[in-house]
Formats: structure tokens, C-alpha cells, sequence
């Protein structure tokens, strides 16, 4: 590993300040991502700012319809929190399921939307969700926000401060998980909200995607036979040591199905 700097800022200024003016700076959330990309030598960075000291990213809170999520918040307080499970248990669960005891006491929501994993669990649930990102400098709606492979629409030094996700009548989230590591070989969410219904993908492509036919098929009957015809077909799809192509599309169906149910018993 290359020696690096390392700075923990407790404020947002300061933070931005480093991110500016110290070359080559990367923002250090849980690290479950970061540090083994840094020991494989594919990421060199010169400093790491930990954003772990800065209260404005940290905390749940909750106004009206809409609940939000501090970018420093950890999958297990997500999985924990007593607000998020009344108001959105979808996201209770989705975070419960997360990797192992470890990522999950350490990894953070803002550091897995910011890495947008093709088989990320938050991603499919803030584009389902249609939730707001929300940076230093902006907000992103999430379906400007996700752009592909590890890409996203956060400009160099830009930080995730919060995810804001308005609270849905119902949804659900159904994962088809990597037994070693349980990332999602396929993960469906579906939420509905005011006759509007969103199908958001993840694991399956290289970037989480919704799925339009579905969601209209939901929106005239939101019951899993509604969808459990509609199959994707596999051109677009990942193949790989865990599933192939044509696998994922069958997977999709079925996890789009498993999450109506979720929904419908959890709304
Ligand atoms: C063994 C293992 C199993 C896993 N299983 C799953 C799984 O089942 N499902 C799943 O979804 N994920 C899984 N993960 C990923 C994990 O949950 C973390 O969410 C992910 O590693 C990134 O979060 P982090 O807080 O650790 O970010 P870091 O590793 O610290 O950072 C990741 C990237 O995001 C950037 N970054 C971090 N925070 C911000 C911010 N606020 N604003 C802008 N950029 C930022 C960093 O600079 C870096 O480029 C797994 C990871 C491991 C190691």
C-alpha cells in the first residue's frame, strides 16, 4: 500500500476545502470499498479525508412525507432505525441484508450510492423511491443521478451530504444474493405512490435500471401475477461466474414478483 495523507475534518468547509486544495484527495466513508481498492493498488490516492467527524452527515430524520438519510449513516443504523422502519421498511430490510455484521457496522449509505456497484442494494431502492440525492453544492433526482458502470452524475470533490426519499403507500425489495458476499446477483425494488408505481434493477445490468412495462402493468394491478409474464429479454444483461444472461432475466421476474408481495404484506 502507498503512504497516503489523512485528514478528518469536522466541518463541511473544511472538508470542501481539503477536497479542493490537496491534489489527488478521495473522500473516506466506511472504507469497505475504498481500502481494498487502495491495498490492490487500482486507486492511489495522495490524501484521504474522512468525512467520519462531521455531524451534518450524520442522523435519520423525518418530516411529512419524506424521510432523510445522512450520507455518514451506517447500513446497520438504516437497518436498525425505528423511523425508517415505520416509515419505509423496505429500506430497514434492503440495509439489513446488506453484505455481513462487519460491512454493515462500517459501510455507509452515501458511500455506496457514491460507488454505484452494478450490484448495490441502495441504488435500486433510490431510483424505485425516486429520492433525491443530496450534495455540498446541489440536489440530483436519482434518475439524473445513476449513469452506468460505477458512474455517476457527482462532479470531482462533490460530497454526498443526505439521500431524501419520499415515503411510499407501499414497497418492497426482493434480492437474489451472492451467497459469499450477498451482494444482489439480481435486486428488485417496487414502490408505489400516489397511482405511480417504479421497478428499479440492480445486479442484473451494469447499471440499475427501471423497468417500464412493469411498472405499467403494476400501476392498472399491483398484484405479483400482474408482472409474471413479462420477461426482460437478455441481450442487455451481465453474464458472469455467478449467473448468466438469460438466468438474470428469469431472476428479474421472479424477485420483481417476490417484491410486489413484500409490499402488498408490508403496506
Ligand atoms: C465483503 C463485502 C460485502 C458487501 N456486500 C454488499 C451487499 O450485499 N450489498 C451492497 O449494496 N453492498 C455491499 N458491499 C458494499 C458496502 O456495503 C459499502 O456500501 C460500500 O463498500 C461503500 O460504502 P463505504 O461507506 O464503505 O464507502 P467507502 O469505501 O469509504 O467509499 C466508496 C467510494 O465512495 C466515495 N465516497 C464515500 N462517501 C462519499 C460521499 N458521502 N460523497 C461522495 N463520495 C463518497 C469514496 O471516495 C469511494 O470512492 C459489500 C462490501 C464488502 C467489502
Amino acid at each position: 500500500m502507498r503512504s497516503f495523507a489523512f485528514h478528518r475534518p469536522t466541518t463541511l468547509y473544511e472538508m470542501s476545502a481539503l477536497l479542493g486544495g490537496v491534489a489527488d484527495s478521495m473522500p473516506l466513508a466506511g472504507g469497505m470499498t475504498l481500502l481494498p481498492t487502495i491495498k490492490q493498488r487500482l486507486a492511489a490516492p495522495a490524501a484521504l479525508i474522512d468525512l467520519s467527524n462531521i455531524p451534518q452527515l450524520h442522523g435519520i430524520s423525518a418530516q411529512a412525507d419524506v424521510l432523510t438519510v445522512g450520507a455518514m449513516t451506517r447500513h446497520v443504523d438504516v437497518a436498525e432505525s425505528e423511523l425508517v422502519r415505520s416509515k419505509i421498511p423496505l429500506l430497514a430490510s434492503l440495509a439489513a441484508g446488506i453484505g455481513d455484521p462487519a460491512v454493515r457496522n462500517r459501510g455507509t449509505i452515501g458511500g455506496s450510492v457514491a460507488n454505484n456497484d452494478p450490484s448495490a442494494d441502495y441504488p435500486a431502492a433510490v431510483l424505485a423511491l425516486d429520492a433525491t440525492v443530496v450534495t455540498d453544492r446541489r440536489e440530483i433526482a436519482a434518475v439524473a443521478f445513476f449513469r452506468g458502470l460505477f458512474e455517476t452524475a457527482l462532479e470531482p470533490g462533490e460530497i454526498i451530504t443526505a439521500v431524501r426519499f419520499p415515503v411510499p403507500s407501499a414497497g418492497g425489495y426482493a434480492k437474489f444474493k451472492s451467497p459469499a458476499s450477498r451482494y444482489a446477483v439480481v435486486g428488485v425494488c417496487v414502490a408505489k405512490k400516489a397511482g405511480k408505481v417504479r421497478v428499479a434493477v440492480t445486479g442484473a445490468g451494469p447499471g440499475v435500471f427501471r423497468v417500464a412495462v412493469m411498472e405499467a402493468a403494476l400501476e392498472r394491478t399491483f398484484t405479483p401475477d400482474a408482472i409474471a409474464a413479462i420477461k426482460l429479454g437478455a441481450e442487455n444483461l451481465s453474464s458472469d461466474i455467478h449467473a448468466d444472461a438469460e438466468y438474470r432475466a428469469h431472476l428479474v421476474t421472479v424477485m420483481a414478483k417476490a417484491a410486489v408481495k413484500s409490499a402488498l404484506q408490508t403496506s
